[in-house]
């Protein structure tokens, strides 16, 4: 089986963004659970001949737990199943209470994190993405989803703990 990179964050950071990137053209697999998570959506990717699947999390029902609630039992389903977690974070809005719960799993669960610090759309977005040094998590990648800029430095560092 194919090692699993699971993608967590708050709602809204570029999660699917990123994932989009990641997986470039490549055809979605919809798995679908029952519980609280309505739908899982695992794709193929591959990186510098490197295969793996890429869980997309989100897209529940937030407003049934709340937000920080949600956002944590989704993160911990994902963390669970996986072999690697990339936590995304809003570089522009920094490191909010509901990402410092995110961290605290992730603690928890011990598994290999890579810190992606999403919305550095430009040069000037460095020194957001280096404010989350503070998060415990090491190195934080500075990335755009949008626009592609820092994410084959983000994938190297993932492959390499995958
Ligand atoms: P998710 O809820 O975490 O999956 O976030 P989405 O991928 O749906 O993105 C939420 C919003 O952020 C969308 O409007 C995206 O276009 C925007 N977004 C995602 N990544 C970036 C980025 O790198 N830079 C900028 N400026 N916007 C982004
Ligand atoms: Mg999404």
């Amino acid at each position: 089986p194919l090692p699993v990179l699971a993608v967590v964050g708050r709602p809204n950071v570029g999660k699917s963004t990123l994932v989009n990137r990641i997986i470039g053209r490549r055809e979605a697999v919809v798995e679908d659970r029952p519980g609280v998570t309505r739908d899982r959506v695992a794709y193929e990717a591959d990186w510098n001949g490197r295969r793996f699947k890429v869980v997309d999390t989100g897209g529940w029902e937030q407003d049934v737990l709340g937000i920080d609630a949600s956002v944590a039992a989704q993160a911990e389903f994902a963390i669970e199943a996986a072999d690697a977690v990339v936590f995304v974070v809003d570089a522009t809005v920094g490191a909010t209470d509901t990402d410092e719960a995110v961290v605290k799993l992730l603690r928890r669960a011990g598994k290999p994190v890579v810190l992606a610090a999403n919305k550095v759309d430009g040069p000037s977005g460095e020194a957001d993405a280096y404010a989350l040094w503070n998060l415990g998590l090491g190195e934080p990648y500075p990335v755009s989803s949008l626009h592609g800029r820092g994410t084959g430095d983000l994938l190297d560092a993932i492959i390499e703990v995958l």
